[in-house]
């Protein structure tokens, strides 16, 4: 039995599913989910992220949080957080980065939430001297400051898309037709949850809500407010969402969203309003990535590092620097955005946001 079967029997017997469940059985199924099976990342695989990209990003990001939390009184102990950490590479350059930082690995304890059993076994790899714990979900951080990142995370939770219709909306749905699966849509309806996008969406408008992405800001933005910490929250995406953003990636090409399911990965834009909203912590701007790392200091790192390549290695670093920030590549599709508490201050590159627009 393939999972493409599972789910027409599933959808025979139950009739059609949100495309939040269509998402979660494809990405995370026991058996046959696309992260439960494999590891996808890098040239060989799905997609390429940034930590993959070039050192220069976790090292970046591993002084940010080092200097938060310098900033806030070097917290001790405190769980040095990755939400979703792929292959373990950006844990590995965040720790790299910060052993000159004082107190700091002495103080932390890596946590990191990961539903991957393969990818687990990747990050063990790639972590040999950092001893982390792992937890399925934000719900089981231990009670700790949270000095947070999470990168290429929140595009992996599930999302539900409505189409405007009238004062109501459609939801897409998967159903079967003629024995294959085939997305729908149910009749308008009104939904509370949307009401707030009646004045800035029309006819025919698809918008995109995630309640998980919504409960994991919830629950780490609650935790920084209470104990202190930060959430770095890395994703290509917008302020508000807008549009189908649904979308399945394999081998580097875009294919269609109900082909092959558990074979290709699925995502959507992280709608960063909706994560400002929902956590009781201060938020900072969302700011584009490439700027936040160039505030960071990423040219004269690029620089210190090419001093010591020549040739090919120089090409690429190059065109890692290049693709990290650069407006046509990563640098302003990709946006960043911290949770911090509202009696700190917003970790360096980022700038506070009063209130939400
Ligand atoms: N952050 C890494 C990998 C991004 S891929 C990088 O930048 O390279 C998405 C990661 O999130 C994978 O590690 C995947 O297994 C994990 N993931 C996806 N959905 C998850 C969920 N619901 N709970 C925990 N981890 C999840």
């Amino acid at each position: 039995m393939s999972l493409a079967g599972h789910l027409a029997r599933r959808i025979a017997a139950e009739g059609p599913m949100t495309l939040a469940d269509y998402m979660s059985a494809c990405l995370l199924h026991p058996d046959w989910g696309y992260y439960t099976r494999r590891d996808p990342l890098g040239s060989a695989g799905d997609f390429i992220t940034a930590p993959e990209t070039s050192q220069m990003f976790g090292e970046l990001i591993g002084l940010c949080l080092a200097q938060s939390w310098l900033d806030q009184g070097a917290p001790t102990p405190f769980a040095l957080v990755e939400l979703g950490p792929g292959r373990g590479t950006l844990m590995a350059d965040i720790l790299r980065a910060t052993r000159g930082v004082p107190g700091f690995h002495a103080a932390a304890r890596v946590v990191l939430v990961e539903a991957s059993p393969v990818l687990r076994a990747r990050q063990a790899l790639a972590l040999p001297d950092a001893a982390p714990e792992w937890v399925d979900d934000v719900e089981a951080l231990p009670d700790l400051p949270v000095f947070c990142v999470a990168n290429e995370f929140f595009d992996a939770l599930p999302v539900r898309q409505f189409r405007r219709d009238g004062r109501g909306w459609r939801e897409t749905v998967v159903g079967l037709r003629d024995g294959a699966l085939s997305l729908g849509l149910t009749d308008p309806a009104p939904l509370a949850a949307l009401s707030h996008r009646l004045a800035d969406t029309g006819d025919g408008m698809v918008v995109e809500t995630s309640a998980a992405a919504i409960s994991v800001a919830a629950t780490l933005g609650a935790r920084v407010e209470a104990r202190g910490g930060a959430v770095l929250i890395v994703d290509y995406g917008d302020w508000r969402s807008q549009g189908d953003t649904f979308q399945a990636l394999r081998a580097h090409r875009p294919v269609g969203v109900l082909e092959d399911p558990g074979a290709c990965d699925l995502t959507a834009h992280v709608d960063f309003e909706a994560l400002a909203r929902a956590a009781p912590a201060a938020h900072t701007k969302m700011t584009p990535q490439g700027i936040f790392l160039e505030r960071l200091g990423i040219t004269p790192r690029a620089q210190a590092l090419a001093a010591g390549l020549s040739g090919a290695n120089l090409d690429q670093h190059v065109a890692a620097h290049r693709r990290l920030t650069h407006p046509e590549e990563m640098g302003t599709l990709f946006k960043v955005m911290a949770l911090y508490p509202h009696k700190a201050s917003p970790p360096p590159g980022l700038e506070t946001a009063n209130h939400l627009e």
